[in-house]
């Protein structure tokens, strides 16, 4: 099935554009969480950040920088997020890789901060020798 991003990238549905390249797309999210708030988008239709070859990562990341940067000239916010969902548990709703950018003001309160959990220093090194154990498998 198509995904709406791969509409606006053909052409079928409208957006407003902010930038474009061979391999990347930046627009405004319809449903803004602030004034500003960007989607940047690789234009082939891969599912999340597991999907993306070393290029399209690359691309898809200057793309966020250029944008970011782009973004705190034109309207000055006091900083901005970074947030990329990958699977709907973690919110994911377009399953088309996508960055959101999200402009910042002071105390503007557009995201909850998560509570920060605990655990003890054995349980971080058993973590973390879980998933260090795999990185040396990929
Ligand atoms: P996510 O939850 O990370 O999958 O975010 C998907 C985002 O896509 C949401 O913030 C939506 O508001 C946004 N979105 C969905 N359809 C469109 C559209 N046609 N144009 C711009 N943004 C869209």
């Amino acid at each position: 099935m198509t995904s709406i991003f791969t509409k606006i990238v053909n052409g079928e549905i409208p957006s407003a554009k902010v930038y474009e390249d061979d391999l990347t797309l930046a627009f405004l999210d319809i449903n803004p969480a602030s004034l500003g708030h960007t989607l940047v988008i690789c234009k082939p239709e891969l599912p999340s950040l597991l999907d993306l070859s070393p290029d399209l990562l690359l691309a898809t990341t200057r793309t966020t920088q250029l944008v970011a940067r782009a973004l705190m000239a034109a309207l000055e916010p006091d900083g901005f997020n970074i947030l990329q969902n990958n699977g709907s548990a973690a919110g994911q709703v377009v399953f088309h890789y996508h960055v959101h950018i999200i402009p910042r003001w002071n105390s503007d309160r557009v995201l909850t901060p998560w509570h920060p959990g605990s655990a003890s220093p054995s349980d971080l090194r058993d973590t973390a020798a879980l998933i260090a154990a795999q990185v040396s498998k990929e």
